[in-house]
């Protein structure tokens, strides 16, 4: 099957989640924001609308496309923590959960989320986790996070195949400046797949690859 007929029947058979999300989607191809997929955007609202999560995690704002979706479909009294490191993504991004009248449902931080071990364990428990920020960082991410999400909590990790790197056999196939995120993505996959009494992972050909995580 044609992958991007998969894509565009999605899309087409999908009505956006909330007003300005067409705006947001031609602000970020125009500018070169990297933001979710459809069909990741998709799932991710499917699976809030079926945990109801009350409070939520986010690694990687960017303009809040992402965050606003999750947002408008979680339960009223939810909060949204989520954490940007880019200027110009984090005023863009305040600007638009402004506009969607959400800043008492989203908090936004604006710092490197590998040093954010004190917001996240301030603003714990999470329910839910969305990690989609710097691909090399995804284990340290998952670790900062998993201690302070409440069992049965989902965490879902997206561009788990970095558009298709992590499928290359030979390492010495992949472009030189991509091998560190191709070694941590394909440790971070073996990590994440192994066996343990503590988490269930399924890797889903969703958008880049999505992965989804369940704390027993
Ligand atoms: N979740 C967003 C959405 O779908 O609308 C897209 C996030 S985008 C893929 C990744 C974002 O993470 C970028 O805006 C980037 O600036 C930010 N980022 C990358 N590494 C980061 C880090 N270490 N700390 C905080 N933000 C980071």
């Amino acid at each position: 099957m044609n992958e991007n007929i998969e894509k565009k029947y999605i899309i087409d058979h999908t009505a956006p989640f909330f007003e300005i999300q067409g705006e947001m989607e031609r602000f970020a191809e125009l500018h070169h924001v990297p933001i979710l997929s459809r069909d990741s955007l998709d799932l991710l609202v499917s699976l809030i609308k079926i945990k109801k999560p009350k409070r939520i995690l986010e690694f990687g704002t960017a303009t809040a496309y992402s965050a606003i979706a999750m947002a408008v479909n979680m339960p009223d009294d939810g909060e949204i923590i989520t954490i940007e490191r880019n200027d110009k993504r984090f005023d863009e991004a305040t600007r638009n959960i402004h506009r969607m009248r959400l800043q008492n449902k989203i908090k936004i931080f604006q710092i490197d989320a590998t040093e954010a071990h004190d917001i996240i364990a301030q603003n714990a428990p999470y329910d839910f986790v969305f990690i989609d920020a710097a691909k090399g960082q995804y284990r340290l991410f998952f670790d900062m996070a998993f201690p302070h999400v409440s069992k049965g909590g989902v965490m879902v990790s997206d561009n788990m195949f970095h558009k298709g790197i992590v499928f290359e056999e030979h390492i010495s196939r992949v472009e030189k400046r991509q091998r560190t995120i191709y070694k941590r993505m394909r440790a971070y996959i073996d990590f994440l797949k192994k066996d343990n009494d503590l988490f269930f992972s399924t890797l889903l050909p969703v958008g880049d690859g999505v992965a989804i995580t369940y704390k027993v």
